[in-house]
């Protein structure tokens, strides 16, 4: 038999079997969004920001691998989702295990040390806190309802929450998701999508969605508002002078937008670290009356936000 060397046309995926669901690599995913945070942190207006970020990353690294094992749906359940296209991990349903709370206390403990006086105050306030007031907060994150809470605390309690949901899909596999009944929230645990990534390699060209608490990425086609599917009067914007890695994907139907990021253009492209250092987009869209659609959880302000 002889070996046959493959060209990058043969190895796309045949119409039909386009892989639905992108899960995230558990050894890798917050490691790499730390690498990708230091490489486009110098000299960049947010560059502090964006190490305390790197760090935060660094952190729910170390906490994904040390997380306990904890209660996860089981096959009969799973199968009951699937055939009724459910989440399983509805970010609002689903009955959470105290045990984020020793990631949260861990990511705590390794930041407190870079963190600002006040990011460290919310830290301590954090550490104080008992578990019914921790599952206060995890409410208002994924609720999106954050009126009155603590401000300063929530992106740490959102980091942790990442870890958990993370640590729940990587340990069931791609396998015990299917598609849900709507297209625009994650097929595992109904979070709105924080950004679309569009892929290179054997997904050469395929747009997925990006869950901004668990880190799933599920296909959506291009050109189509992944907020009301609408797929007239579609827009991409850019700060003027950038590479075009991100966009903005805006829709004059709904009025949104999604930032949409081009591994093409940036093979290292990460959703959460690009989307952090993008934040000028983000004004951009705001001065044109655009509303941003899905959440990062680490920017959360005082006006509530598209509920996960
Ligand atoms: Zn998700
Ligand atoms: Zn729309």
């Amino acid at each position: 038999m002889s070996a046959t060397i493959l060209q990058p046309g043969q190895i796309e995926a045949p119409a039909g079997s386009i892989p639905f669901l992108r899960l995230p690599e558990r050894d890798e995913i917050f490691r790499e969004r730390a690498a990708r945070l230091r490489q486009l942190a110098p000299g960049h207006a947010l560059q502090d920001f964006l190490l305390f970020m790197a760090a935060i990353a660094d952190a729910q690294q170390a906490a994904l691998m040390a997380f306990s094992s904890v209660p996860l749906p089981d096959e009969i359940r799973l199968a009951l989702c699937r055939e009724h296209g459910m989440p399983p991990l509805s970010a609002q349903g689903w009955q959470r295990d105290p045990a984020w709370h020793n990631a949260l206390r861990k990511i705590a403990a390794q930041v407190k040390e870079n963190a600002t006086p006040a990011s460290r105050e919310a830290l301590s306030r954090l550490e104080a806190m008992d578990g019914a007031a921790l599952e206060k907060l995890a409410d208002a994150v994924l609720s999106g309802q954050y009126s009155g809470a603590d401000l300063a605390a929530l992106p740490f309690i959102a980091a942790a929450l990442q870890v958990y949901w993370t640590h729940m899909t990587t340990t069931l596999g791609a396998k015990a998701f299917d598609r849900i009944a709507v297209a625009q929230v994650c097929p595992a645990c109904a979070a709105p999508p924080s950004v679309s990534v569009v892929h290179i390699g054997s997904s050469e060209g395929l747009r997925y969605l990006n869950c901004a608490l668990c880190g799933t990425q599920w296909h959506m086609v291009r050109i189509k508002c992944s907020n009301c599917e609408s797929t007239k009067d579609i827009g991409y914007d850019m700060i003027e002078g950038a590479s075009g890695a991100v966009k903005a994907e805006t829709c004059d139907a709904c009025a949104s937008y999604l930032k949409i990021m081009y591994m093409d253009k940036d093979h290292q492209v990460d959703p959460v670290a690009d989307d952090l250092a993008t934040l000028t987009l983000d004004l951009m869209m705001d001065e044109q009356g655009k509303l941003r659609s899905g959440p990062n959880l680490f920017l959360i302000t005082d006006s509530d936000t598209p509920t996960p």
